[in-house]
């Protein structure tokens, strides 16, 4: 019989890249996701082409490939305008895990997945985020922002993990990395089990968008 008491958190931190994330943890700056790293267990996780976060988000939802769940970008025809919306829940074909759950009696919440608007009558509650502003071309402009956002990513991660309590199993997850150039030079930790050279993630999002 399954431990209808256990819990489980999934994390999803959009293209969060181990070139931007291994400074940080170096010089101090990620203290929550450190001691994550340390107690836990970590790899490298390949992605799909393209790279887009609706689609590589209701693939990890799904456990299946595009060509099966439905969702394929960004947006999607709206057939009442002709136009084009964010892409729906609707159109997503298969179950994500909030489904099986809900279908299995568990209790699912889920936030800021990407389609995951309109609700689905999950057993829980269920929130969605808005598409964010792309900010194509302006990397440079942006950097200073990318590396004070990722500590405050830690900071909510800690809180995360404070309302979650030790007895939840937490998997952070991302979908691709954050437009590693070539050349940059890999950094690597002497104190932790990171990884020590570019796996199929890194060198897979090289070409990915900032804002994707
Ligand atoms: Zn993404």
């Amino acid at each position: 019989m399954p431990n209808r008491h256990a819990k489980v958190l999934l994390i999803g931190w959009d293209a969060a890249d181990w070139k931007i994330i291994n400074p940080l943890l170096d010089q101090g700056l990620m203290p929550t996701l450190n001691q994550f790293i340390e107690e836990g267990v970590m790899g490298n996780l390949a992605t799909l082409q393209p790279m887009l976060s609706p689609m590589l988000w209701n693939s990890i939802a799904t456990g299946m490939r595009p060509e099966k769940h439905g969702i394929h970008g960004f947006v999607e025809p709206d057939p009442q305008t002709g136009g084009v919306r964010p892409v729906t829940s609707t159109s997503r074909q298969v179950k994500a895990i909030w489904n099986i759950l809900t279908q299995e009696g568990f209790h699912a919440n889920v936030v800021g997945w990407f389609a995951g608007h309109p609700a689905e009558p999950i057993s829980w509650r269920q929130r969605f985020r808005p598409l964010s502003q792309p900010i194509n071309g302006l990397f440079d402009l942006y950097s200073g922002v990318v590396n004070g956002a990722y500590p405050f990513y830690d900071v909510m991660l800690e809180r995360l993990l404070q309302l979650a309590g030790p007895d939840t199993t937490v998997l952070l997850v991302s979908d691709h990395g954050f437009h590693c150039r070539p050349s940059a030079p890999r950094r690597h930790s002497q104190r932790t089990r990171r990884p020590r050279r570019a796996a199929p993630p890194q060198r897979n999002h090289r070409h990915a968008r900032p804002w994707a």
